[in-house]
């Protein structure tokens, strides 16, 4: 097993945890109820996608 010659330097090592950081998905507005949305992923809040209702929702689903 291969071992590191020298200890990480606190420098070294936060240079490279600089990159780590979790960035915020991309969210969309949904085109039927407005709601924030992931792309290409049916609306949570209305059941909506591509323009029609594809999941049983109380509000909103009978027309
Ligand atoms: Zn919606």
């Amino acid at each position: 097993m291969a071992v590191p010659k020298r200890k990480t330097s606190k420098s070294v090592r936060n240079m490279r945890r600089s990159h780590h950081a979790l960035k915020a998905k991309g969210s969309v507005e949904c085109a039927n109820c407005g709601e924030p949305k992931l792309p290409h992923h049916v609306c949570a809040a209305c059941g909506h996608y591509d323009g029609r209702s594809v999941v049983k929702s109380k509000p909103a689903s009978k027309v």
